[in-house]
């Protein structure tokens, strides 16, 4: 790392009660360069102390947020979207250097996340109620208020964007956040805060926590304090956090695992379909929720779709994401190559072919050729676990009915594409794929204004779009004679 580089990296800290808490006799998390494997900084983690003090700094905070006006809250998301587009290349370059993926993908998250909070810094206004129909004289209303203050959970793999879309929303609502980012990449989420607070935002509206995982989630649920809980990760954890936010029946948006399936029709264009999936695949390492996974090709096809495919992704540069050169940068820490390996090696064990990749490339960081494995057979783990990276399994399929239903054979439910020149045929496999969301011909599903979410056990509940801003509400009628 040269001079400016190092110096760019942030001094860690947590963020209570509008104070930046450093480590002090904390406990402290290395944060290391997945592409180097240098270390990057310390990072404290949170103690009971400090948790209680979150707790009712958030609960003080939000008496006097929530009685905000909606205009003024707004005019606070667009002054933080602001500053985020002015820090975007240095935010993106901490998060590149923390995550792994290219500075291309971290700049396009930068500028994703000041959109976002653009988009709620309009939609904060429109929380409309509803007037029933009475006779005259009396009135029936709905109205929304906030639901309180949030625990949220978000993951290191958008260092940035997860931060903003466990912020965004709340805060447009009038709810205060204790967020608990990813220990792997603090510094990203710590910019993120940073615009907010720079932008006007109370210190005790949007609180920074690090910490054991466990211990902070135990802590901040088991208190009447937190209203919701709002968690993107694995399905397992977001069972686990499902039952302890029960004790106190708080709201929850469950954002989690998925598998999505790839249904390629015999008369896609394939050369687009072949780019557009490739590009798809490695964008993070395949370290992404709705990552096309489980590559169901038509059988007339299939052969030919796999030798171009395999050739495409086998000649993606993998490397350093600081590098412009790299394509695809490394895993994000040492679990997912171990991970890979080991999908890799049931499978192939389990009949599956090896097309291209299935190793990860020597010397320093966590790297991991892109690699399809065909004919997989549906006994192999990875036909039925999330890989949460660059792997891509393909089986051929016959027909309609019979993709629809191997695509919805798996418990999963959260992001499903079909790649097909036939409108009425996109259109009846989009009804037809159990999903929280369907990309025809495309691997981009996040937008602002679009509600991003699962069914199944991939969770439910949106973030983004009014169904984002509507998570953080509750409702209330009022009966007047
Ligand atoms: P993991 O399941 O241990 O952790 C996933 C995330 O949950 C991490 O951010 C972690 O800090 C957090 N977490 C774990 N235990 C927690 C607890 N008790 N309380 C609160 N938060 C907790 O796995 P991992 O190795 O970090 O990631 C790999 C797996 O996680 C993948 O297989 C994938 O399924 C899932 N994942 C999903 C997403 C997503 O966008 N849905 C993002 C990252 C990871």
């Amino acid at each position: 790392m040269n001079d400016t580089a190092a110096a760019e990296y942030p001094r860690l800290a947590l963020h209570v009660d509008g104070e930046w808490l450093h480590a002090g006799d904390r406990r402290v998390h290395r944060v290391i360069n997945p592409a180097t494997g240098e270390t990057l900084g310390e990072l404290p983690l949170a103690t009971a102390a400090d948790l209680d003090r979150a707790l009712d700094a958030a609960n003080r905070a939000y008496r006097v947020w929530r009685a905000t006006p909606a205009l003024e809250r707004g005019a606070v998301l667009r002054k933080a979207a602001r500053l985020l587009r002015e820090r975007a290349d240095v935010i993106a370059r901490n998060a590149t250097r923390e995550e792994g993926k290219t500075l291309a993908e971290t700049r396009i998250e930068v500028l994703g996340s000041a959109n976002l909070f653009d988009f709620y810094a309009e939609e904060a206004r429109r929380v409309y109620g509803r007037l029933l129909v009475r006779p005259p004289g009396a009135r029936s209303m709905v109205v929304h208020e906030p639901v309180g203050p949030v625990a949220a959970f978000a993951p290191w793999n958008f260092p940035i964007n997860n931060p903003a879309r466990k912020l965004g929303a709340p805060i447009a609502a009038g709810c205060p956040v204790i967020l608990k980012p990813a220990e792997e990449a603090p510094a990203s989420a710590i910019a993120v805060v940073q615009a907010l607070l720079d932008a006007g935002l109370p210190g005790g509206v949007c609180q920074l926590v690090f910490g054991v995982p466990d211990e902070v989630s135990r802590h901040l649920l088991a208190s009447p304090v937190i209203r919701k809980l709002s968690f993107t990760g694995s399905t397992a954890v977001g069972k686990h956090l499902l039952k302890l936010a029960a004790d106190t029946v708080k709201r929850t948006t469950m954002e989690l695992g998925g598998h999505a399936p790839v249904i390629v029709f015999d008369d896609c264009d394939l050369e687009k379909t072949v780019e557009t999936l490739a590009l798809g695949k490695v964008r993070n390492a395949g370290q992404v929720c709705v990552s096309p996974t489980r590559f169901y090709v038509q059988e007339g096809i299939h052969d030919r779709f796999v030798a171009l495919f395999a050739a495409r992704i086998g000649g993606i540069r993998v490397g350093d994401g600081l590098d412009a050169a790299s394509g695809m940068g490394p895993m994000a820490n040492p679990r997912r190559t171990v991970a890979m390996e080991q999908f890799v090696g049931d499978a192939v064990a389990h009949g599956a072919r090896l097309r291209t990749g299935g190793e990860a490339i020597g010397g320093q960081g966590f790297f991991w050729r892109p690699t399809v494995l065909s004919d997989v057979p549906m006994t192999a783990r990875i036909m039925n676990e999330e890989p949460f990276g660059p792997v891509v399994v393909t089986a051929p399929f016959k027909g309609f009915d019979d993709v629809v239903e191997q695509a919805n054979r798996l418990p999963y439910g959260l992001a499903a594409f079909a790649f097909t020149e036939n409108g009425r045929r996109a259109r009846l496999i989009a009804d037809a794929v159990e999903s929280g969301m369907v990309g025809i011909n495309t691997v981009l599903l996040a937008a602002p204004d679009a509600p991003f979410g699962g069914v199944k056990e991939s969770g439910h509940g949106s973030e983004d779009g009014p169904e984002g801003l509507h998570a953080c509400l509750v409702t209330k009628t009022i009966h007047e004679v």
